[in-house]
């Protein structure tokens, strides 16, 4: 669970001197990356072994009782598992952080989140641009359990600060927030918090830890989707929090045991190695990115480009500080149109105009996706809460992978050239 746990407790002096388990201090986060794992087993293996294992045998019921009663070492398959224990401990190696849970999907990362932190009565600040699932998991599912969420803007602080309660418990933020971009200052918010005595927690799905760590500027807890970027190559779901070992072994440790949002260890173990090659996907993907956008500020047809990376991106400066100066790998465009139902066509036109991107909902892959966020992600939203969150029926999210820049480039000038309007 923990970024230092790295002794398995049956590797001997020798496997663990062939395997070089125990990590010198202060590596760096690319070593971290590869390197973070639990001790191999006997046999040596330098690909972490994948344990398909529901139970785990004991030595004696006196160490069955123990490891029982302490949640420690291996026992049941809900509980833990040393597949996933090896990714938890690669994930808050890399977030910077003590401790990790992983768990089945993103979503269910912010259900233990909420299951952990929060009873009735209780009041989170959410801003409103998150993810759409997550606006329905917070305002719907934790409100018939007596938790209230104020959503407030993603980038004004007077209105988080002004939505500050008695009862507030927890700040939820994404940054960028998806499909829009917009950043949020999380060192601001994380003041904002503390000084209320709140937590802050930070939905990091979009930069991964290669570009930005949100511990470094003050978040209490990071939440992923591991299903993006740290898989990264568009296979298994998964999610995961980081933050204090304090944290995960006495608020959420437990949670997860009961309600078992557990992450498979197949699933586990695919993410462990897709982290292997996470910061050069990142920076070469940033980098297809950025290309693409900047092209994409060129077209007519174009009213609007939503990309970090850009100069014209209204958070630009901050987005470069936080981001490791890069943008990350989503772009939205806004398309022209008269009216709503002139840009919804003209979306749909240059959408179902491609040869090469696929048209999905997912993110985070090799292969470019190509989105209409209004009617797949944020469909469930009613048109006021989607007006809320500034998402247009013109709106095409776009999120680059690894193709070569000018493939996807020319696939967009497909239906941008053969537009109506
Ligand atoms: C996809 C996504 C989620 C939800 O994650 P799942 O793994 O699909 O459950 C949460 N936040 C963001 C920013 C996402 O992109």
């Amino acid at each position: 669970m923990t970024a230092r746990d790295t002794d398995n407790g049956n590797g001997s002096d020798e496997s663990r001197r062939i395997a070089r388990a125990v990590l010198p201090e202060g590596l760096r986060r690319e070593t971290l990356a590869v390197r973070t794992a639990l001790a191999p087993s006997q046999h040596g293996e330098n690909s972490e072994a994948l344990f398909l294992s529901s139970g785990f045998v004991q030595p004696d019921s006196a160490t069955m009782a123990r490891r029982f009663a302490n949640s420690e070492d291996f026992t049941y398959g809900r509980t833990s598992n040393p597949t996933v224990r090896s990714l938890e401990a690669r994930i808050a190696a890399l977030e910077g952080m003590e401790a990790a849970i992983a768990t089945g999907t993103g979503m269910s990362a912010i259900l233990l989140l909420g299951m952990g932190l929060l009873k009735a009565g209780d009041h989170v600040i959410c801003s409103r641009s998150v993810f759409g699932s997550t606006i329905n998991l917070f305002a719907k599912e934790f409100g018939k359990f007596g938790v209230r969420t104020s959503f407030v803007s993603q980038t004004d602080l007077a209105e988080w600060r002004a939505a500050l309660e008695p009862a507030t418990k927890l700040l939820f933020a994404e940054t960028p927030t998806n499909p829009l971009t917009d950043v949020c200052d999380i060192r601001a918010l994380a003041d904002i918090a503390h000084d209320a005595g709140a937590l802050l927690a930070v939905d990091n799905s979009f930069c991964s830890p290669a570009l930005q760590r949100p511990a470094e500027h003050g978040a209490d807890i990071v939440m992923h989707s591991g299903t993006k970027y740290l898989d990264g190559q568009g296979r298994v779901m998964a999610g995961s929090l980081a933050g204090t070992e304090k944290l995960m072994k006495d608020v959420f440790g437990p949670v997860m045991r009961t309600a078992g949002m557990t992450l498979a260890p197949f699933n586990a173990w695919v993410i462990l190695k897709g982290m292997e090659t996470l910061d050069i996907r990142m920076r070469a993907q940033s980098a297809n990115a950025l290309q693409v956008a900047q092209w994409l500020e060129q077209q007519a047809a174009v009213a609007r480009v939503h990309y970090p990376g850009l100069a014209s991106h209204p958070q630009h400066a901050l987005a470069m500080r936080q981001q490791s100066g890069l943008g990350g790998a989503l772009v939205s465009f806004d398309l022209r149109g008269t009216s709503s139902e002139v840009a919804r066509a003209n979306a749909f036109h240059v959408i179902d105009s491609t040869r090469v991107l696929s048209i999905a909902t997912n993110l985070g892959d090799t292969k470019s996706i190509i989105t209409h966020p209004a009617t797949t992600s944020h469909g469930r939203l009613t048109e006021d809460q989607r007006r809320a969150a500034g998402i247009g029926q013109g709106l095409v999210r776009l999120a680059v992978g690894l193709e070569h820049p000018l493939d996807v480039v020319d696939d967009l000038q497909r239906g941008l050239s053969t537009l109506n309007t």
